[in-house]
């Protein structure tokens, strides 16, 4: 019945080509054969359509793509039908901004995923690096209690531990004994042989002294050529006997340097000791055991 200019514009069709004549008249037979089986029975039965996808020939023949909205209404006993037609390009336009929308949304969750990884991989160098730092702690603390000639314990740790064991005996009153060995004439050793043997000696008779305690027991090099052991569970009578065992296997043991002996002052743990007074007591011992020859052992509570 009638067609606007915007219509005719966009198609190169004159008004006289179109007014009058079908609707279908400028669609494809595949065209006009959707038109039957969705757009006719459609208006009819719901009065519009929308949104509809058809594509129409212009002047030169070219299938045009638009959406179609309908709505079908009567005017003076005359059934009519008005067509919106919207070309298909603004919508194409549309799908390429949506599509590239959802290309950068992509990337964006890739370079998302990819920070992910890498926040990972730093992590886990954090962690290693964490791991390191503990395990040289480790170590340092080892080292801070470590004599770094003979690798036995230091005076330090021996210090903790007979305050540990001390301790120990106020909780379950375990008894424990205290050695102080002392190298016999070293400065002669040294003078004879000189420092560099003199310190193979301290290493080789720390040696014998680890491999003959028990794994309960304490060696510690407590500074020059004297070392001191903390033994649990070791009564004063029994202490004596280990400590002649420790003396003569020095004694026995084959020394370069000619024979290396030792002087060992011994004392028991008793509940009015402090850390101090004992230590104190195996001193005086370990004098006594100098004071008479010695190469020998002494317990306090013989004195
Ligand atoms: P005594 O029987 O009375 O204990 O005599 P001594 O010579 O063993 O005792 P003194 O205290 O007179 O001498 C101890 C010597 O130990 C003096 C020092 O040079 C030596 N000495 C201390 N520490 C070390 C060390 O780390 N290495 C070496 N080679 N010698 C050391
Ligand atoms: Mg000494
Ligand atoms: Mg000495």
């Amino acid at each position: 019945m009638d067609v606007n200019h915007t219509f005719l514009d966009i198609m190169g069709y004159s008004r006289e080509d179109l007014v009058q004549q079908h609707f279908e008249s400028i669609m494809s037979t595949a065209n006009k054969l959707i038109f039957h089986t969705y757009f006719y029975p459609f208006i009819n039965l719901n009065g519009h359509v929308e949104e509809m996808f058809i594509s129409l020939r212009d002047r030169k023949g070219l299938a045009i793509p638009f959406l179609l909205n309908g709505r079908r209404f009567e005017k003076e006993g005359v059934e009519i039908i008005d067509c919106i037609l919207m070309q298909m390009g603004k919508r194409i336009d549309y799908e390429v901004e949506i599509r590239t929308a959802k290309r950068q949304i992509e990337e964006a969750y890739w370079e998302k995923d990819q920070a992910l990884e890498e926040l990972q991989q730093l992590h886990a160098e954090i962690e290693q690096k964490q791991q390191e730092l503990m395990d040289l702690n480790a170590d340092l603390l080892k080292l801070s209690v470590t004599d770094k000639l003979t690798g036995l314990n230091n005076r330090r740790f021996f210090e903790d531990k007979l305050a540990e064991q001390i301790a120990l005996y106020g909780k379950i009153q375990q008894p424990f004994s205290l050695y102080i060995i002392d190298i016999d004439h070293f400065k002669k050793v040294n003078d004879t042989w000189g420092h560099p043997i003199g310190d193979l000696v301290l290493v080789r008779l720390a040696e014998i002294l680890q491999s003959h305690v028990r794994s309960e027991d304490m060696v510690a090099r407590l500074g020059g050529e004297e070392f001191v052991l903390i033994l649990p569970n070791l009564d004063a009578a029994e202490s004596k006997r280990r400590a002649e065992d420790l003396r003569l296997a020095v004694e026995r043991a084959t020394w370069e340097t000619g024979d290396i002996t030792v002087s060992i002052g011994i004392a028991t743990y008793s509940p009015m000791d402090s850390d101090a007074s004992i230590l104190k007591k195996a001193d005086l011992a370990l004098y006594a055991s100098k004071e008479n020859g010695r190469n020998r052992i002494t317990h306090i509570m013989d004195l």
